[in-house]
């Protein structure tokens, strides 16, 4: 095929991020091409009729996301399917005794969040594309290089058709190759964890909590999964998606245990909070490395996402800030395009930028310091930390300002 096309607009990453923007800018008069080197399939939900057995990759969504998601039409698709909303959060150090418990009833929410799988999200998301006549899918697709020129970039795929388009985004995620095509330079460095995901079913029911242990060895979560169809519904409550970093070769000794052994490593290493884990399904590991792209444009590219910012998936905020990424960056183009700019317009991106950058490098540097502050045994830091957890779990005003900018109420 060398075919080419033209497009006001390509989104290159049909994930999370690239197709939330997409519907988030087909309100506006733009053709938009939105490209995956993965075949959209028309299911993309294979657990959903499958009672116990969900999506290893899940997402702590905040009501602040939700509320973008409703924005694009795609939240009732969401909520047809399944999700679970959680009412509470309870973090404790494994070293000592501080705890603090958040709770959507202190706040006058009716969740702190929802747990929801990957595959449900993208699955609304594209039922909420199709109704679209602007935007044009594309995959499998793959990039293979790409050419600035004046007023645009041509964007060529490996079987040789071309997009012309006036800006091009990256969505392609944490190993973007077009924020290396177009020469980005990135900030990185590797946590020194590996996280293992997988699905668990506990002796006790998860009391709609999503619950994190910190260790010096790294964090644990135990994320609600079945909290019913609908938001407020309650069926089975055993099951959660966890996510345990650790150091990658404690992450190779877990990885290579039998089930049983995996499931009283990981009962001890919760405590038994939730009883015995009595089932747990296939694992994952994923190396996690902190990225952060100095600037967020160049040339008539623009990065979203994973693809200009990944963060450790301890306070499970990597999509959400992609999701803020996808509404500043809609917003800013509506403006611009009100204002009578170019795609491309410098002052479009650079808003954007100004928008996100920030809010983006203090969520990874609060997330680095965590790690550290947790990874610390000297006895007079557990001694701190133990006495700052528990003073803030006594001090509600505190605790609820803290609860309110996570969930992104002002
Ligand atoms: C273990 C773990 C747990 C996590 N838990 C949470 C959580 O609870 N909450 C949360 O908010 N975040 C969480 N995250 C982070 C979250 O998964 C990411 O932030 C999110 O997936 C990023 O979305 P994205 O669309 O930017 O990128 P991706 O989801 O990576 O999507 C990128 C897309 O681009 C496509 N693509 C890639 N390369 C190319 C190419 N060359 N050509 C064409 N297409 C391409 C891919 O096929 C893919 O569809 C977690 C991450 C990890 C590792």
């Amino acid at each position: 095929m060398n075919m080419q096309r033209k497009f006001d607009i390509a989104i290159v990453g049909g994930g999370l991020v690239g197709a939330s923007l997409a519907l988030a800018l087909a309100e506006f008069e733009l053709s938009i091409a939105l490209v995956d080197r993965q075949a959209f399939t028309a299911d993309k939900t294979p657990f959903r009729n499958s009672p116990g057995h969900f999506d290893p990759r899940v997402s702590a969504i905040t009501p602040q996301s939700k509320r973008f998601l409703e924005s694009i039409a795609a939240w009732d698709g969401i909520a047809a399917q399944r999700l679970c909303p959680y009412q509470h959060m309870e973090v404790w150090d494994g070293e000592g005794t501080g705890s603090i418990r958040f709770s959507a009833g202190e706040i006058q929410q009716s969740a702190l969040g929802y747990i929801i799988e990957n595959s449900v999200i993208l699955a609304a998301l594209y039922q909420a594309i199709a109704q679209h006549r602007n935007i044009e899918l594309l995959a499998p697709w793959e990039l293979a290089s790409i050419a600035s020129k004046e007023g645009g970039v041509s964007v060529l795929a490996s079987d040789g058709s071309v997009l012309e388009c006036s800006l091009v985004v990256a969505a392609d995620g944490a190993n973007s190759k077009l924020r290396e095509l177009a020469g980005f330079e990135t900030r990185e460095w590797d946590y020194g964890h590996n996280a293992i995901v997988t699905t668990v079913k506990t002796g006790l029911p998860h009391q709609a909590t999503a619950w994190q242990r910190f260790m010096p060895t790294g964090p644990l979560a135990f994320l609600p999964l079945d909290g019913g169809t609908k938001e407020g519904g309650s069926v089975g409550q055993q099951h959660c998606s966890i996510v345990w970093s650790v150091i990658p070769q404690r992450a190779e000794a877990l990885m290579a245990l039998d089930d049983e052994a995996f499931r009283l490593a990981l009962g001890k290493a919760f405590e038994y909070r939730l009883g015995d884990i009595e089932w747990t399904d296939r694992r994952f590991q994923f190396p996690l490395r902190q990225r952060h792209a100095q600037s967020y444009f160049r040339d008539g590219v623009v990065l979203v996402g994973d693809a200009a910012h990944t963060i450790h998936p301890l306070a499970g905020q990597g999509v959400n800030l992609g999701l803020l990424d996808a509404r500043a960056l809609a917003s800013e183009i509506g403006r611009g395009l009100e204002a009578g700019r170019s795609l491309n317009d410098e002052r479009i991106l650079e808003r954007y930028q100004r928008d996100r950058k920030g809010h983006n490098m203090s969520m990874m540097w609060l997330m680095e310091g965590f790690k550290h502050l947790f990874a610390e045994q000297a006895p007079p830091v557990t001694w701190l930390r133990n006495l700052g957890l528990s003073t803030v779990d006594n001090f509600s005003l505190l605790k609820n300002q803290l609860a309110k900018q996570a969930m992104g109420i002002d």
